[in-house]
């Protein structure tokens, strides 16, 4: 299951409003969110209908996970959004062998499937950018670039 491709700029004054009232947030809300910082949906693929979810920050109070949402529909001139405070899916995954249990990451009532079952290419793709970039930087100053190519993609992580 992939990753929703959907992605919205921010409704900056609206994000810190909503910052600065909820419970739990940040001391200053200029340092989370810039003027113009856009938002990834970060659900699984999900019907149209359903609204987009971007997790703008996780609540700092004891015993009480309402994280703050930016949900919107549409794109362009059609968009409707609103900010909202809500828990989080109380759905675990629970790995027997590994002992391990991943909750999910997602918003409680979110569309499609838990973020377990969801990857994300293009934080991926990133992600492999970011590595190649340091394996180059930090290879030698007197490898070329073909050369710090060539290495990168040879190396192990
Ligand atoms: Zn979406
Ligand atoms: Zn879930």
């Amino acid at each position: 299951m992939l990753q929703c491709t959907a992605v919205t700029d921010v409704p900056f004054y609206e994000a810190l409003l909503a910052l600065a009232t909820m419970e739990g947030g940040p001391e200053h809300p200029t340092d989370v969110l810039a003027q113009d910082d856009f938002l990834l949906c970060e659900l699984g693929e999900h019907d149209e209908a359903a609204e987009h979810a971007a997790h703008v920050w996780t609540a700092d109070v004891p015993d009480d996970d309402r994280d703050l949402w930016l949900l919107w529909t549409g794109t362009g001139a059609h968009r409707v959004y609103r900010f909202d405070t809500l828990p989080l899916c109380p759905a675990l995954l629970r790995d027997l062998i590994a002992r391990t249990v991943t909750s999910c990451a997602y918003l409680d009532h979110h569309p499609g499937p838990h973020s377990w079952t969801v990857t994300d290419p293009l934080g991926d793709l990133i992600t492999e950018h970011i590595h190649r970039e340091v394996r180059r930087l930090t290879a030698g100053e007197d490898s070329s670039d073909a050369d710090a190519d060539a290495d990168a993609d040879t190396d192990g992580p």
